[in-house]
């Protein structure tokens, strides 16, 4: 039995894992990279099974963020040539969404640009909210808006949003070096106001911005403490324009270890594979998916993920399941995505209306071919989101 089954076994046993696991796991030999995988694992199946949940990014606005934080195509300063637009319309909202739970998604995370929202902007999201609940039964609503004011936070539970989604995104202790118009306790503060209001919180970090393995170690313990349901861990994209252009801390092997040290300490909770998926765990997607239960389904906030269809077969290969899919179903989607339709009212039965049925999966025009080449970027070179929301082109979904 390796070290690192034995701490699985006390954390199975109903222990828990301390911040020495931790940094063992982090520190792990790549020649022990499968032993961690195998003990991360056992956990991951004991409260996951073969589950993946799915969820799905629409950036309601994008970019003219007056904040300044480092690594964020969005920031203030940033010379990144990323799509720019103000709020979508509530039928925008609605069709891109629609787009990625026909694709396979279950939640929604429904994204803003910018240090918080206004009253307004509460406005405009309770709306879009209450459309999407009664167009798509079951549909979960993860709000990411920034920093909540009294009140806003309530209003958004009452709205029928599920979640709340806001990262301390590093260490306490690294916090100050990557952005200096908010702090810290500012994020916190948002956190708790979200969880007191009854919203799931969701809340994760980056990892790439040199902090140490100790600051890793304690940005996942200060998200057990805070009670994050789940976890979105992002590895950083190093978008040139931005201060941490050619930024590269990571290693495949490394990501998995962030990923399996996160299942240590959080055990029971959804610990999703998040932005840098595929530029940094490369060929470890799918280990990758032995310890962690969550992805996002094709593009990003501001940058183009592998294509929607490729997500679902890395599951399916693997032996997993979408997380309120069974198999079968999972099967037809697959197909259906197989046969360029791309929206579940057409599994088992292939859309063909002329010029697209305008569900929001672009079936009919040409940007829904799966053969549509796409800009997936490389290793050195995040891909700019060319499609989707504030497009005219078919969404990646
Ligand atoms: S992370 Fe959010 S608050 Fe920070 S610059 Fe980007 S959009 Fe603005």
């Amino acid at each position: 039995m390796t070290a690192f089954d034995q701490i699985a076994d006390r954390i199975l046993g109903g222990g828990a894992a301390t911040e020495a696991d931790a940094l063992a796991v982090l520190q792990a030999d790549d020649a022990e990279l499968m032993s961690v995988v195998a003990a991360a694992g056992r956990l991951r199946r004991e409260h996951f099974g073969n589950t993946v949940k799915v969820n799905y990014l629409v950036n309601l606005k994008s970019g003219l963020c007056p904040e300044n934080c480092n690594y964020c195509s969005q920031a203030l300063g940033s010379q990144a040539p990323i799509l720019k637009y103000s709020w979508l319309s509530k039928e925008e909202t609605l069709k891109q969404a629609g787009a990625g739970l026909s694709g396979g998604a279950t939640r929604v995370c429904m994204v803003s640009s910018g240090r918080g929202p206004s009253d307004r902007d509460i406005d405009k999201v309770v709306e879009m909210t209450e459309a999407l609940k009664d167009s798509y039964e079951g549909v979960e609503v993860c709000a990411c808006l920034g920093l909540l004011k009294d009140g806003q936070a309530e209003r958004l539970k009452a709205a029928g949003v599920d979640a709340y989604n806001h990262n301390i995104n590093t260490a306490e202790s690294n916090h100050d070096n990557i952005v200096q118009t908010h702090s810290y306790d500012d994020r916190v503060d948002t956190i708790g106001k979200a969880k007191s209001a009854g919203l799931s919180p969701c809340s994760g970090l980056i990892a790439g911005l040199g902090e140490t393995d100790e600051q890793l170690v304690e940005a996942l313990f200060a998200l057990k403490g805070l009670g994050s349901d789940s976890i979105p861990v992002n590895f950083l994209m190093p978008f040139d324009g931005t201060p941490y252009e050619n930024t590269w801390e990571l290693s495949p092997t490394r990501c998995v270890k962030i990923l399996a040290m996160a299942r240590f300490v959080c055990p029971d909770k959804e610990i999703r594979i998040a932005g840098g998926r595929e530029m940094h765990l490369r060929s470890l997607q799918a280990t990758a998916l032995q310890v962690a239960n969550s992805i996002f389904l094709g593009d990003y906030l501001t940058s183009e993920g592998q294509d929607a269809l490729s997500d679902l077969e890395m599951l399916r290969d693997n032996g997993f399941v979408i997380l309120g899919m069974d198999a079968s179903a999972f099967d037809e989607l697959i197909a259906a995505h197989e046969a360029g339709v791309v929206h579940r009212a057409h599994v088992g039965s292939p859309c063909s209306a002329a010029g697209g049925c305008g569900e929001g999966c672009g079936c009919g025009s040409a940007e829904a071919s799966s053969d549509e080449p796409s800009d997936q970027g490389s290793e050195h070179n995040p891909s700019i989101r060319r499609r989707g929301a504030g497009t005219e082109v078919a969404a990646n979904a």
